[in-house]
């Protein structure tokens, strides 16, 4: 059974609220705490399936928090996405490394932030891989290398397949052209970034008789984003 109670850990009033709010309307179970000490005892008390941890607490960072649980056999697999304000990569990265799961940087729109909760928990389930991903209006089984929208089967060809299945287990972030060829063809394959386009324009036709080809934007100048989100 997958854990749906997430913990948030936040000072910041205003944040605070936003999170609760879209959490809570994304049919999750919310508990929110303002700081560390409060932290510790909630996830002492009850083992959470996700915790929002922000980077910026009054009384420890959520750095310390985090290298804490991972320390501990009973928290060490606790899912944690950072929330941060800060936008210096190598911290990001710091925070990769300690073990957060994800991070998520402040502003951010509820959409964005449950899409990331949804995909953690995704990948962090048990089975991880061969899990079913499903995001607004699809859902795509590994196991099965099926793909529907609603009662809708998707034909994709074997690379659309694995560009789809990387794009739904990311949603929300954008990738350069050679960031998808090391995911998703592997970083021995040599082909021109231009193939990417290629699959990318097969992948939107295939979408489109569900219209659902939608979801693959491309972001001028950079690349592409999976985003799926109910008009
Ligand atoms: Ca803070």
């Amino acid at each position: 059974m997958r854990n749906q109670h997430v913990l948030v850990v936040e000072d910041e009033t205003a944040v605070r609220d936003m999170i609760r709010f879209a959490v809570d309307r994304a049919g999750f179970e919310v508990e929110v705490v303002g700081n560390g000490e409060e932290a510790r005892l909630a996830v002492a008390d009850r083992r959470p399936g996700l915790v929002l941890l922000d980077w910026m607490l009054p009384d420890v960072s959520g750095l310390e928090l985090a290298r804490e649980w991972r320390r501990t056999d009973a928290t060490a697999e606790l899912p944690i996405i950072m929330v941060t304000a800060r936008t210096e990569s190598d911290d990001r990265v710091r925070g990769l490394d300690l073990g957060a799961d994800d991070y998520i940087t402040k502003p951010f729109s509820s959409a964005e932030l449950v899409a990331r909760v949804r995909a953690v928990l995704r990948r962090t389930l048990p089975g991880g891989e061969n899990a079913i991903l499903e995001s607004e209006s699809l859902a795509l089984d590994a196991a099965c290398q099926r793909v529907a929208a609603g009662e809708q089967a998707v034909n994709l060809g074997p690379t659309e397949f694995r560009l789809l299945q990387f794009f739904m287990g990311h949603p929300e972030r954008v990738y350069t052209r050679a960031q998808l060829l090391d995911q998703v063809w592997g970083q021995n394959v040599f082909v021109e970034e231009r193939t990417v386009d290629v699959h990318i324009r097969r992948l939107r036709q295939a979408l489109s008789p569900v219209a659902c080809d939608q979801v693959i934007q491309t972001v001028r100048g950079s690349g592409y984003r999976f985003s799926d989100r109910a008009a």
